[in-house]
């Protein structure tokens, strides 16, 4: 059974100060949903988040690493590195990474394969821009992304991948897909699954949303079939705005 999971990437922001007071805050919340609760503080962080959220329910994840496991690659972090803070998934391929520092699929198949032999788990994000959207390109855009870097996986490397759509049109923007809009999506990349793969894999894989994900949307969103929830930007840099996504289950 596929999991339930909402992610806040909280992506170059907050200082230590402010990772330690928005901590606070999150661990004040009353959790009344089932799903997974996943945090992405800066790397500076990653250590003093896991300190001060000892037990707690909610996970810290990184945001990015690189493929090699140590070596001459200045300003990086590996999986290596990662694991030995006690980081055990991260979000790779986000449309900033890929939009700003030149991210291909190739380098996200390396990203990938590196997380997984790490025993990793990955939340691998991809998504159309507007004009791919506006020409009807959408469903081929988002399919050659997927395709180029996870459809080399073996069936139970899947059991690893949390998929993350995250339209860029609607990152960041206050503009979110429509329900219909991300079910379509949602369904459309799962049936891509189960062509490749199988019924196993296809419904097994948690497809989450992203792009301006708030309260008053989130319950729509979620309510339907194929969206297992979500990869929140914003709306995660405050605690009772991000818990009022994790209980709108
Ligand atoms: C994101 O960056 O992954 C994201 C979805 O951002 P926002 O919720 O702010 O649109």
């Amino acid at each position: 059974m596929r999991k339930q999971i909402i992610a806040g990437n909280w992506k170059m922001n907050n200082d230590l100060a402010q990772t330690m007071a928005l901590i606070t805050d999150l661990k004040k919340q009353k959790q009344t949903s089932n799903a997974e609760v996943m945090i992405a503080p800066a790397f500076t962080n990653l250590n003093n988040a896991f300190e001060a959220l000892g037990n707690d329910n909610i996970e810290v994840v990184a945001q990015n690493m690189h493929f090699a496991q140590n070596g001459a690659y200045t300003g990086e972090i590996s999986a290596q590195m990662l694991r030995s803070v006690g980081v055990q998934t991260v979000i790779l391929g986000h449309s900033e990474r890929r939009a700003y520092f030149g991210e291909t699929d190739e380098l996200l198949t390396q990203k990938t394969n590196a997380a997984l032999e790490n025993e990793m788990r990955v939340i691998f994000c991809f998504g159309e821009e507007l004009g791919d959207r506006k020409s009807g390109d959408h469903f081929n855009i988002v399919e050659s992304q997927i395709k180029n870097a996870l459809f080399h996986l073996s069936e139970s490397a899947w059991s690893k991948i949390v998929l993350a759509y995250e339209p860029v049109w609607a990152i960041g923007t206050g503009e979110t897909a429509s329900p219909n809009q991300a079910q379509e999506m949602h369904a459309f990349i799962r049936n891509a699954i189960q062509k490749k793969y199988n019924e196993n894999v296809s419904q097994n894989v948690s497809i989450l949303y992203g792009g301006s994900v708030k309260p008053s949307n989130a319950k729509e969103i979620f309510s339907n079939p194929d969206v297992d929830g979500g990869l929140i930007g914003g709306a995660a840099l405050n605690a009772d705005d991000f818990f009022a996504i994790v209980n709108a289950f």
